[in-house]
């Protein structure tokens, strides 16, 4: 009998089974996935993110693989390119890290294990034990074709997007929106990257970042309900849509694509009631949402480490377990619905360039510390409320040298 069954051992998993793990509980984490694996997602790690993997004495590690640290940031338009560095509230750390899935992930299910976790890979979770309506265990399918029950007091799934656990305990979605975007992504030597750049134009978006191996990373968004004509032509759009910006143009020519091109258009923004009895959920089986913000790898660590917390609360009796993971899910909507509404509005692609937006920018322009700490609010290193409250935006305007009569 486990103290916790983890199903999936990537961001949310592995950092969970890390978290209770080192809280002295007995933990086993599954996943149909062996690894070292890859899987489709970008990874670029915003500094919430960063902050966990230093607190959690990750960080080094992953800074050790070869992904530099992010202290730039460049922000396109197309009145000009807003470019700013890490502002002094940040104390030294990155807004972000970029770590190939790869590197973050094995270095995550190698911490759990060091931890005391106990690793399942290449198990595959088919359904789940109960007792009357609580969740006891799991059943599962081993990498040598063997079936596999298992006990634990909880469950957690951490099963992505399409989480089988919350499919099995038909967890209730709300506050949903279908996907709003497609993407398509691949790796390229040769070209000169050293900050996280935005690019946006028309309904377009690319992103790119230096990741392991020095390489660059290269993504390009488009609408959702275009996704069928970007698939009729790949490389052709996603080279098309590179082009749109002068300052991608020229590196793109003479940088060579190193891997094959990924997408996806499965998407979607949703929230599940994240637990009940003797289950729960977390990361993106908890919340799913656009790619745009890239904030999926940062908030399932925060998440985990929320849930984990509750869990700890509720076994050693501080709270009862639905008190405290009622809590759990209280404290995640309570930074995930702010950030669920912009994440929606971003990632329709439309009025980027709306005129609150360029007089922002055209204020900030020339002032590098202020311009700083709002890549910084992007990053989720300072708070949205707090640089976008009136005393402050006034505070900018009166200093503006660029401001647009
Ligand atoms: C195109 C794209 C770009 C993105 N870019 C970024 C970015 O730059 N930055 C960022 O922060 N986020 C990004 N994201 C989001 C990010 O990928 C996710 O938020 C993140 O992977 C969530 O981690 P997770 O651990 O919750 O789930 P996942 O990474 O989905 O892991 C789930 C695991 O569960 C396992 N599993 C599933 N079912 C079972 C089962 N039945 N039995 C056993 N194992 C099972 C799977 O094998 C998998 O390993 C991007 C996503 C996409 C699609």
């Amino acid at each position: 009998m486990y103290d916790a069954i983890i199903v999936g051992a990537r961001c949310a998993g592995a950092a969970a089974a890390l978290l209770l793990a080192r809280k002295g509980y007995r933990v086993l984490l599954v996943d149909k996935a062996t690894f070292p694996s890859d899987t489709i997602s970008g990874h670029f790690v915003f500094h919430p993110g960063v902050l966990k993997l230093q607190h959690w004495g990750l960080l080094d590690k992953v800074l050790a693989s070869g992904c530099p640290p992010i202290t730039k940031m460049v922000f396109d338009i197309g009145d000009f390119t807003l470019t700013g560095q890490i502002p002094q509230e940040m104390n030294g750390l990155p807004f972000g890290i970029g770590p190939r899935r790869t590197v973050l992930d094995t270095i995550l299910v190698e911490a759990a294990v060091e931890a005391g976790a106990e690793l399942w890979q290449g198990f595959v979770v088919t359904d789940l034990l109960r007792d009357q309506d609580t969740v006891v265990g799991i059943r599962g399918r081993s990498s040598d074709a063997r079936d596999i029950t298992e006990h634990a007091r909880i469950v957690i799934g951490a099963d992505g997007k399409h989480s089988k656990i919350a499919q099995l305990v038909g967890a209730p979605i709300y506050h949903e929106v279908p996907s709003l975007t497609c993407w398509y992504y691949t790796y390229w030597s040769n070209l000169p990257c050293d900050s996280l750049e935005i690019h946006w134009r028309h309904h377009r978006l690319v992103l790119l970042f230096p990741t392991n191996d020095g390489l660059t990373f290269g993504m390009v968004g488009w609408p959702h309900q275009e996704f069928h004509e970007f698939r009729g032509d790949i490389e052709g759009n996603y080279l098309k849509t590179m082009r749109m910006f002068p300052e991608v143009a020229d590196r793109i020519a003479n940088a060579r694509r190193e891997e094959r091109f990924v997408g996806m258009a499965d998407v979607p923004n949703f929230f599940r009631k994240p637990f009940g009895r003797g289950w729960a959920l977390v990361g993106d089986a908890g919340h799913h949402k656009d790619p745009t913000p890239a904030y999926g790898i940062s908030d399932a660590f925060c998440d985990a480490e929320l849930l984990t917390d509750a869990i700890h609360n509720g076994f050693n009796g501080q709270q009862t377990l639905p008190d405290a993971l009622a809590e759990y899910e209280q404290l995640r909507n309570q930074r995930a619905i702010p950030d669920h509404e912009y994440t929606c509005q971003m990632s329709r692609l439309e009025q980027w360039d709306n005129p609150d937006m360029l007089r922002l920018r055209a204020a900030l322009r020339g002032n590098a510390e202020d311009t700083g700490r709002y890549l910084a609010m992007a990053a989720k290193a300072i708070p949205r409320d707090v640089f976008l409250a009136p005393q402050n935006l006034q505070r900018i305007f009166q200093q503006a040298v660029h401001l647009p009569t």
